[in-house]
């Protein structure tokens, strides 16, 4: 069994491979989890608006009935599911950058074969950012080495002033904010940016590589995924990917 700490929270699983779902709701269940399974889109659809609505819901992007991209754009359209986070399960090769952008609004995603550990932290990432969403932030954020504070727009790196432009700390903040959740150069550019700026996916990269030089040793927070975006750490303790 997996001994991860205990923190509860109803999970969906919307996953056709039977074996598959029912490792999966077991080894939730035994991190103290409630589950809810469903072996089909259209049954995942309706599980997902059957009150309690779930907290998290792990949807596998190859379902028989419907795509998990048109699932997860639907649960987008309604007002009960729409601040419900999305992890998606994709297979190698499969368009992540798609699935976790614009069009469809992923929160974040496993690539199969996943270890059901690593989807375990990515649920409790998910569940943990809802949660300081509900409590509201302060406006101190401390994370490991780093410190930032939103209101007066400064920041520490073992307590030492970093010199940040307007805009870095906005890229920092944005990153912050949404700790171990993936985040697309597009998603970046509009709230970063705002969505009619004249700048491209590029300065995006060319940003968030100065504001790394900045953070010094901090700067390994911000991890990078090839061909999709950026993902800050949920824990700083979290190994390198
Ligand atoms: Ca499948």
């Amino acid at each position: 069994m997996l001994r991860l700490g205990h923190m509860s929270g109803l999970v969906l699983v919307i996953e056709d491979e039977v074996d598959l779902a029912t490792t999966l709701e077991y080894n939730l269940r035994s991190e103290g989890f409630q589950v809810r399974v469903a072996h089909s889109g259209r049954q995942g659809l309706t599980s997902a608006t059957t009150d309690p609505v779930p907290d998290v819901i792990v949807l596998d992007l190859m379902l028989p009935d419907l795509a998990g991209t048109e699932i997860c754009r639907r649960l987008r359209e309604q007002d009960r599911t729409r601040d419900v986070p999305v992890i998606m399960c994709t297979a190698k090769g499969e368009e992540i950058d798609r699935v976790v952008g614009f069009e469809v609004g992923a929160d974040d995603y496993v690539v199969k074969p996943y270890s059901v550990r690593e989807l375990i932290l990515r649920i409790r990432a998910q569940l943990r950012h809802r949660t300081q969403r509900a409590e509201g932030e302060p406006s101190l954020i401390r994370f490991g080495r780093l410190e930032i504070d939103r209101d007066a727009h400064r920041a520490w790196v073992d307590k030492d002033e970093i010199a940040l432009t307007a805009l870095e700390f906005r890229l920092l903040h944005a990153f912050m904010s949404r700790r171990g959740r993936v985040q697309t150069r597009d998603a970046l550019l509009s709230d970063v940016w705002g969505i009619d700026a004249d700048v491209t996916t590029r300065t995006v990269d060319t940003h968030v590589k100065r504001l790394r030089e900045k953070l010094g040793e901090a700067g390994q927070y911000i991890e990078t995924l090839r061909g999709v975006g950026y993902r800050f750490k949920s824990d700083p303790e979290e190994a390198d990917a």
